[in-house]
């Protein structure tokens, strides 16, 4: 398994196998129309809801019921990402070659749509036809509660996939080919298009919502349910606004594993760390920065995300040396820690041993620190972007700050990009997001052009060595790349928060 989606609001890359190349980008691509599907339509959004609620406040049936939709759905969905993946990309299909399975989804689809295709192009066939199948009439009589109530052996309604069956049987004939393509052509709106659509295919009996419904039922249950804890469910317009901003909203949900499982975590006070964490067992060395630490600023859960054995009193953002050791089985995680003692003078420290300190931290640890730790000394930091990175750029803009970026390949087993942002030209302080190809993209797409933005060129970043070890570090130390999904939001500071 090379990705997959959840059934609630994102995707995950396992890169622990070195996919690269045009084939990681598939993959993305692949993965990322499943989100599209079920963003835009009611099934999704459905979906989404029932995946999300905390499973303490949800009866059994409700998780039931979520497993009973994600089977009625998986034929239409495989099909549409299959179909959408290979069409975006230009070594598409030769990517599924041997795979049986999906090259049996992206004929399904083809055929499919065939009787369209001649008159209008796939995407505008396949975006109709697919999120229609998805949107069956019964499922918007359901208000929250119902749905969380809703019991799968009741028999709620048809399904997405016997919507698709119904369809292909739609679609040979011609009157009902001629209307859809009316529907298509005629109509000067998404929403005059979909109802005429809709209409069609009403004599097969396939029963679907019209538009004015879907766009009243769709923010009203996403209301109500962003009204309870856990999560919150966006919104998502796919009819107007910035394409290239909803392109890195979605992107920006891809989780990316590095590894098979989080490390198990040995830690010892830098008091008395013992022989097997001294500086020198902890120490790695590197090309051009030579023999060097990780000294990390790191809150306890993003330990906890990345290995086990964190313990249970470790509350605040704290500050040790980070190794990882991958030479036996299983691998460690190894910390020396140092409580909360100021950054600046344990760097200071380092400095008069043979060690250079390379400093590290994570954009959810700096948004949890208080506003008076001391990283003066610390230069360059090198500060891992893990929540939403476009709250956190847009919320830098609308301070009328100013930013550069730049968009640096680092190769490496993982194939991973990297988008380095600087504010206000103080070099000392790097924001690193480290992504898939297609997802720097999109943050390349997204930004390009704005005010107060500058993307610079590879020859133009002055801690490329610096960059490169620190890379080595995360992509060693980390297994799971991913922007949010915290417990709780950390205390209010002055920057955006994560969503929690
Ligand atoms: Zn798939």
């Amino acid at each position: 398994m090379v990705g997959y989606h959840d059934g609630v609001d994102s995707w995950t890359l396992d890169l622990a196998s070195g996919m690269g190349g045009s084939f990681q980008s598939f993959v993305s691509l692949h993965e990322r129309s499943h989100q599209a599907l079920h963003e835009t339509t009611a099934w999704g959004t459905a979906m989404t809801i029932l995946g999300l609620v905390p499973v303490a406040d949800q009866p059994d049936r409700a998780s039931r019921f979520w497993e009973w939709m994600g089977r009625g759905c998986r034929e239409t969905h495989e099909q549409f990402a299959t179909l959408a993946a290979v069409e975006s990309s230009t070594e598409g299909l030769n990517h599924l070659a041997g795979n049986y399975a999906y090259l049996q989804y992206y004929r399904s689809a083809v055929g499919l749509l065939a009787p369209l295709t001649h008159d209008v192009p796939w995407v505008a066939a396949a975006d109709l036809m697919y999120r229609l199948v998805m949107s069956p009439a019964w499922l918007l009589e359901l208000d929250l509660s119902a749905l969380l109530d809703c019991d799968h052996y009741t028999s709620p309604g048809t399904t997405p996939d016997e919507a698709l069956t119904d369809l292909r049987h739609a679609l040979s004939d011609e009157t009902t080919v001629t209307g859809l393509l009316s529907a298509m052509a005629g109509q000067p709106t998404y929403g005059e298009r979909w109802d005429a659509a809709a209409l069609a295919l009403r004599p097969h009996g396939i029963r679907l919502h019209d538009w004015a419904a879907y766009e009243a039922w769709v923010p009203a249950i996403i209301l109500e349910y962003n009204k309870r804890r856990g999560r919150a469910v966006v919104l998502v317009d796919s009819t107007t606004g910035d394409p290239t901003l909803s392109r890195i909203e979605a992107m920006q949900r891809e989780r990316l594993t590095l590894h098979a499982g989080p490390l198990a975590l040995t830690w010892a006070k830098a008091q008395n760390p013992g022989p097997s964490l001294s500086p020198a067992q902890i120490a790695r060395t590197h090309e051009e920065l030579g023999p060097h630490v990780v000294l990390a600023w790191l809150h306890p859960e993003v330990l906890r995300k990345q290995s086990v054995g964190v313990p249970d009193a470790w509350a605040a953002p704290r500050l040790g040396l980070l190794a990882c050791d991958r030479r036996i089985d299983p691998s460690l995680l190894l910390w020396v820690d140092f409580d909360d003692a100021p950054p600046s003078v344990v760097a200071a420290s380092i400095r008069k041993t043979p060690f250079a300190p390379l400093l590290m931290t994570t954009l959810y640890t700096l948004q949890a620190s208080d506003g008076s730790i001391d990283f003066r000394g610390w230069a360059p930091v090198f500060v891992s972007v893990d929540t939403p990175i476009v709250e956190f750029l847009e919320s830098a803009l609308s301070r009328e700050e100013v930013l550069s970026y730049w968009v640096l390949g680092t190769g490496g087993s993982r194939y991973l990009n990297h988008v380095v942002v600087q504010f206000n030209d103080d070099s000392a302080l790097n924001f690193v997001y480290t992504c898939s190809v297609m997802t720097s993209r999109a943050v390349d797409d997204w930004l390009t052009g704005k005010e107060g933005v500058t993307r610079r060129s590879a020859e133009e970043f002055t801690h490329r060595a610096g960059l490169a070890a620190f890379i080595e570090h995360l992509v060693g130390s980390f297994w799971l790349l991913e922007l949010g999904r915290w417990p709780a939001a950390p205390p209010e500071q002055d920057g955006p928060l994560p969503t929690g």
